[in-house]
């Protein structure tokens, strides 16, 4: 039986970044066992529907790399893709279990189910449930007589319907990452499988689809593992064959804690795909980074592609502890794949960044000349345009912390400097020259290195730190850098 897995979001917002890992983890699982990797849209809560959400689903997973098999821009056998489109088939599916005894159509209202509660409670219950003992004294087609629980379907009566829980049974099963599972169901409610809005429950849809759209493995996060007795309850109730579940770890804040959008918020981590992607960070990047965040292959490698990830994952190396997102982690990773890249891969990259920032980049000789110099210095690829912006426009403003580092004496140096430079030929201004011309200065003023040096770079590109100054002064040309000397004279001294 070939391996099926399921990415299966609810567009109620953008993809949220563990919701990218769980996506990950089924993807690199398909992968590895030359399986399937479907999406499916879980979109049955309409209050919480969101319209663009499943485009930003979609265009997430595409820039991380992930190519879906099937789903609701990749039509396959088993569609519709979208819950929303299978409603009769839930129906269908519900009346069917309503036949065979495991479920029954329930007409209480919120006030009379509330009621129970009341009553359960003041009679010592801390836990009140529409259970096996309750289900008894409500209304619903198990204690009504039978023609009027027709009566009040034809007449359009308001009705939903319940699993009927077994009392007191033990479910117990296999999750390949957790061992065995077991749950008592003497606390459960008799799950709700269709509401009185017609669609169906989280529970009833889950399951119908992952049946019907024979997926063999459900993995998914570990928030979800409550839900899964119900559902295991739910596939004897139908006779058919649970799939193999797994359930991932959480993912952890570095403070402690799960990592909700507050917590990341606050500790400066983006939460939403869609703001790696604006953030500029290195797709090949934060897949590596994520493929650790709760498994690892064994050994102490770190840098794997995505399709050496895919012939390493299995989910027996997956842990069952929580998961710390640690971004300088992720850091390292984009440096590295930033490192990796080629100069002509990150040009036009660059290139489109700058000029949205309203640089002008030259001719790409030039722009292939200032990657050089930045490649080594980079992390994230938005800063060639931040570190390297004097390179496309003298400095406007002049850095406050380099400004600390500029002196009384700066002037002088700054000065002495441009004397030399000056005298130097178009053709002779080189980086070496204008090297040696530094270290005249620094022997005729009997000063250190850095006293000549910081003043000329801050002059020259703004900055108190940056790429390797010379062959920077180079780039710039003469007619530039005296320039902007004059200009910093002028402003500075
Ligand atoms: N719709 C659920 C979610 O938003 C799916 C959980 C599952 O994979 O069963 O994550």
């Amino acid at each position: 039986m070939s391996v099926r897995v399921r990415f299966a979001p609810s567009p109620t917002g953008f993809l949220h970044i563990g919701g990218l890992r769980t996506a990950l983890y089924n993807y690199l699982f398909a992968r590895h066992h030359g399986g399937t990797f479907v999406l499916r849209i879980e979109d049955t809560d309409q209050s919480r529907y969101v319209e663009d959400a499943e485009a930003d689903i979609i265009r997430s997973l595409e820039w991380a790399g992930m190519t879906i098999d099937e789903g609701p821009n990749a039509p396959g056998d088993v569609g519709p893709y979208r819950q929303s489109e299978r409603k009769a088939m839930y129906h269908e599916y519900a009346k069917q279990l309503i036949e065979s005894g495991n479920a029954y159509y329930a007409f209480d209202t919120t006030e009379e189910i509330d009621e129970m509660r009341e009553r359960l409670k003041a009679s010592g219950n801390p836990s009140p449930k529409y259970d096996s003992i309750t289900r008894q004294s409500m209304k619903n087609s198990l204690t009504l007589p039978q023609d009027e629980v027709e009566r009040r379907l034809e007449a359009g009566e308001e009705y939903v319907v319940r699993l009927k829980v077994p009392r007191r049974e033990t479910v117990k099963f296999e999750d390949l990452i957790r061992g065995i599972v077991s749950f008592d169901t003497a606390g459960l409610d008799d799950q709700v499988l269709l509401k009185s809005d017609g669609m169906p429950t989280y529970h009833l849809a889950n399951v119908v689809d992952d049946h019907t759209m024979n997926i063999t493995h459900v993995i998914r996060g570990e928030e979800w593992l409550s839900s899964a007795p119900k559902h295991i309850l739910l596939y004897q109730a139908f006779g058919w064959e649970a799939p193999t579940m797994a359930h991932l770890p959480l993912i952890m804040s570095p403070s402690g804690g799960k990592l909700s959008k507050r917590k990341a918020e606050s500790e400066g981590i983006p939460v939403n795909t869609k703001d790696y992607i604006s953030g500029n960070y290195e797709p090949e990047a934060l897949i590596n980074f994520l493929a650790y965040l709760g498994w690892s292959p064994g050994d102490d490698s770190e840098i794997h592609d995505m399709k050496e990830l895919c012939e390493l994952f299995t989910l027996d190396r997956v842990s069952k502890g929580g998961a710390v997102f640690n971004h300088k982690k992720l850091m390292w990773y984009n440096e590295h794949y930033i490192r990796e890249a080629s100069i002509e891969d990150l040009q036009p990259r660059v290139k489109a960044l700058a000029e949205a920032a309203g640089y002008d980049t030259k001719d790409d000789a030039y722009l292939n000349t200032v990657l050089g110099l930045l490649h080594e210095r980079v992390s994230k690829v938005d800063e060639f345009v931040e570190m390297g912006s004097f390179f496309f426009e003298a400095p406007k403003e002049y850095d406050e912390k380099a400004l600390k580092k500029w002196k009384d004496d700066s002037p002088g140096m700054v000065k002495a400097y441009q004397e030399k430079v000056s005298a130097l030929a178009e053709e002779e201004f080189k980086a070496a020259n204008l090297k040696a011309a530094l270290e005249a200065v620094v022997a005729e003023q009997e000063v250190g290195f850095g006293k000549v040096m910081m003043p000329v770079r801050i002059a020259t590109t703004g900055q108190g730190f940056g790429p390797d100054l010379f062959p920077a002064l180079e780039l710039l040309g003469k007619d530039e850098v005296l320039a902007r000397i004059e200009t910093a004279l002028e402003r500075l001294a």
